[in-house]
């Protein structure tokens, strides 16, 4: 099992003064002193169009791309598209919204690796001519079964050695669509007693009669990744060309292409790519939750995508100051869930507004109020900040208060609403429960309260405390809405880690997605249009979903809990 990071800073990430850059930082800082590519520093994000961006994309995005402005350099932002099958227009256009919507600046400089694919042909052909490639005419299973393994060397292809005239005229057909899919593949001539694996021939072109999003019908043989990613860095003159840690084995290979070809050499670095528990990261496995209907869609505000996420109600601001604190590391490992949360808690702590909501309404009569009579009490839109302005929230007689505030036999240490006891309303007076209403059954349905006229605003002339303060709103003024409340995907902190005959579906939590659906909300959200952030007091950081809110009918996602006294309150109860 992997380990979980705990302590949000080490001395490796923080990188606010020299000696505690991150390891990254200290190439690219010695690279610079040592004059290498005239100083500049040129980083790229380099996505393979098959899914939807993910968290673990943001981080790889907020790193190449803050180093890039942090040296005064550039960043490409590059589509890996060598797969025709895989790959859709629909997931070019999404994650360059995603990549934007980040922050992340490529400028004019966004590429395609299949915008290439004459270039990388033509190297092909130059590494035949210098007999560094061969067609190979093993099947995949046979080229597999050539490989060896880690403890045994591997075995020669027959084609190994063919001329170059047998090898360039081989090729060429290929590249004509003489050969049926898989029948034949170009390969590095190498080593095949390597110890690294991926130095023995690997496979640069495979044959595939199938139409690519940008190319169309024009290649029937598509190049590999190994050929393409380090070619497609070079032709860009990127210098630092930063992957995940599962590449380091291929870094050999990156630079032998780059050798054999005598062009600009970038440097590959490999960092720990990000895990996060409670979820999946693989896009695979985010596809299958997608396709399967596991979730409600790539946006589903329970998926770590960049697209949920967003939907969730989180701020670009938040997922950069989330990728700036976990840093980068060189060893796996798995980061809390809770960081997340905390970064999108501590950005819209200062920017939401606050207003007031009921989730669960439980109708409360002041009986010696006069009936029809309406004030509009003043309330700080952000108790910390005076410049964000206040609202009025209309008062009356007939009001909401969450059903949880109250408490018929309630327990000393229980300072919200009882029998006899008295609360503050927010923004408005004392109350004390005189009465408790009940249906048939035994169902609270109504309270019957008296307020204190002198107490306008939350204070008592004489002096008197009250221990609670609660959340309402005005009945004839609320605003009936759907809130939907989510808790992580997976029960489970590694999901991935499913026992023997299970898989990580069965580590789905099925409570994930609560709707409420008669929520109460103050009257100024009337006019909350769609993509705005709120903090219902004491429930929560609400974002109007983008999709599903309309005016008539609004409704909110709940973007993160709070994390506040009312928590330790509760739980000392
Ligand atoms: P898969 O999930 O299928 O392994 P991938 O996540 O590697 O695919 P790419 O589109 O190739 O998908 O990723 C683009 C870039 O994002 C790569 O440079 C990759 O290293 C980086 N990246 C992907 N996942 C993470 C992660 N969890 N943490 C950090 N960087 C990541
Ligand atoms: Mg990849």
């Amino acid at each position: 099992m992997a380990t979980t990071t705990s302590a949000p800073r080490t001395d490796e990430s923080r990188g606010d003064k020299p000696s505690s850059r991150n390891f990254i930082q200290q190439i690219i800082d010695a690279d610079r002193a040592a004059g290498k590519n005239g100083g500049r520093v040129h980083t790229r994000f380099p996505p393979e169009p098959n899914g939807y961006l993910h968290i673990g994309h943001a981080k790889s995005i907020c790193l190449n791309f803050g180093l890039a402005r942090e040296y005064g350099g550039k960043f490409n932002l590059r589509f890996d598209d060598t797969n025709p099958t895989k790959e859709e227009q629909e997931y070019v256009d999404s994650i360059i919204d995603d990549v934007r919507w980040l922050g992340g600046d490529w400028e004019d400089r966004l590429f395609y690796a299949s915008d290439y694919f004459q270039q990388l042909y033509d190297w092909a052909v130059q590494l035949i001519k210098e007999g560094k490639a061969y067609v190979c005419d093993l099947t995949a299973d046979e080229v597999r079964a050539h490989r060896g393994t880690l403890s045994e060397p591997g075995k020669n292809s027959p084609y190994r050695n063919r001329s170059v005239e047998e090898n360039l005229d081989l090729f060429q057909r290929m590249e004509k669509g003489e050969f049926p899919d898989g029948t034949r593949t170009l390969r590095a001539k190498i080593d095949m007693a390597s110890p690294n694996i991926n130095m023995r021939d690997p496979v640069m072109y495979r044959i595939k009669h199938a139409s690519h999003h940008r190319s169309g019908d024009r290649w029937c043989i598509y190049p590999s990744y190994d050929y393409t990613h380090g070619q497609s860095d070079s032709i860009e003159g990127i210098t630092h060309s930063i992957c995940t840690l599962e590449f380091e084995n291929h870094r050999p290979l990156y630079d032998w292409f780059c050798e054999a070809l005598r062009i600009h050499h970038p440097q590959q670095i490999e960092f720990a790519r990000l895990n996060l528990t409670y979820t999946v990261m693989s896009k695979r496995k985010l596809l299958q939750l997608v396709q399967e209907k596991h979730v409600a869609g790539w946006d589903d505000p329970r998926m770590l995508t960049i697209r949920g996420l967003r939907r969730r109600g989180y701020t670009p601001e938040a997922i950069r100051a989330f990728c700036e604190r976990i840093g980068v590391a060189k060893f796996n490992s798995t980061v809390e869930m809770a960081w997340l949360e905390d970064a999108i808690r501590e950005d819209l702590n200062e920017r939401a507004p606050r207003v007031m909501a009921v989730l669960r309404p439980l109708k409360v009569v002041i009986t010696n109020y006069p009936e029809g009579q309406v004030e509009q009490l003043d309330a700080a839109n952000h108790p910390q900040r005076p410049e964000m302005g206040s609202r009025t929230v209309p008062f009356t007689r007939d009001l909401y208060i969450e059903a949880d505030d109250f408490m018929e036999d309630a327990p000393k240490k229980f300072f919200r609403l009882a029998p006899g006891r008295e609360v503050r309303l927010r923004y408005a007076y004392f109350i004390t429960c005189c009465e408790v209403v009940k249906d048939k059954s035994g169902n609270i349905t109504e309270l019957r309260c008296t307020y204190d006229p002198a107490t306008r605003g939350g204070n008592a002339p004489d002096g008197r405390k009250v221990k609670g303060t609660i959340h309402w709103v005005a009945a004839p003024h609320a605003i009936a809405a759907e809130l939907r409340l989510y808790d992580h995907l997976f029960k489970t902190e590694y999901p991935d880690d499913a026992p023997p005959g299970k898989t990580f579906l069965d580590n789905i939590n099925s409570d994930s997605l609560e709707i409420v659906r008669n929520a109460k909300l103050e009257p100024s959200l009337a006019v909350a249009t769609s993509g705005q952030h709120f903090q219902f007091e004491r429930l929560g950081y609400f974002f109007t979903d983008p999709d599903d809110s309309k005016p008539a009918k609004p409704v909110f996602n709940r973007t993160a809990t709070l994390r506040d006294t009312w928590a330790k309150e509760a739980a000392k109860e």
